[in-house]
């Protein structure tokens, strides 16, 4: 498994996207999508220095990083899939960033837990671009209630976040999700996977979760 030459070429690529961007005026965060990947490769990427993660599964990201974090004290866990309510406090004491914040009941168990906790984590509300009906995130005509809610809640809200439909262009997704973001002064922005993450970075892409171009196809 060539991991890390895939990482540096992954890396150098986004310097140079970086320096060319007239969106862009900080390097994006790569965040590794570690989900169902060998611990092996996992591995490969902490011994090249890399610590900040992504997972999709509470369950899976104890697994795999408990003990991981007790060696490496920096590393940087962040949420990206669907969370159910109950497990709100968990991901809040585990994760250091949720990137789908999607729905007024989350949106309030997520605040309490945060409250009861002390942890203000940055947050990324999830917004459905393509108005897909299988697909989680609120639609761009409700971002701007929602917003007001999690305020009011005093959620740490950083940015917004979007998976743009499989098979189009996501360009006009990201063009869009900008803009949102742009509109209400949140200075994050979450998006950008193996398929598409240097069109994210012209973009304007504050943070890209990269998995397979990073680590190879995923185990099931
Ligand atoms: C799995 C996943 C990714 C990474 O996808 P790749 O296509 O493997 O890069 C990014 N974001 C979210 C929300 C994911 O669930």
């Amino acid at each position: 498994m060539e991991l890390k030459p895939n990482y540096y070429m992954i890396c150098e690529e986004l310097d140079m996207l970086t320096e060319q961007s007239l969106l862009v005026t900080e390097k994006p965060r790569l965040i590794a999508v570690s989900k169902m990947q060998p611990e092996e490769r996992v591995d490969a990427l902490l011994e090249a220095g890399h610590r900040v993660f992504g997972e999709n599964r509470l369950q899976e990201a104890v697994l795999r990083w408990e003990e991981r974090r007790k060696r490496h004290k920096d590393i940087q866990l962040h949420f990206l899939g669907v969370l159910q309510t109950n497990k709100a406090a968990e991901v809040v004491a585990f994760f250091d960033a949720i990137h789908s914040v999607d729905r007024p009941k989350l949106a309030s168990h997520l605040a309490k837990a945060m409250k009861e906790q002390s942890r203000a984590l940055p947050c990324y509300i999830q917004v459905n671009t393509g108005e897909e009906p299988q697909k989680s995130g609120v639609l761009p005509a409700d971002l701007p209630d929602f917003f007001t809610y999690c305020r009011e809640l005093e959620l740490n809200v950083v940015g917004l976040m979007c998976l743009p439909p499989a098979g189009l262009n996501p360009a006009p997704h990201f063009a869009l999700l900008r803009q949102m973001a742009i509109t209400h002064q949140l200075p994050r922005l979450s998006m950008g996977m193996s398929g598409d993450w240097q069109t994210a970075v012209r973009m304007g892409a504050t943070d890209i979760r990269i998995g397979t171009a990073l680590f190879g196809e995923r185990g099931t």
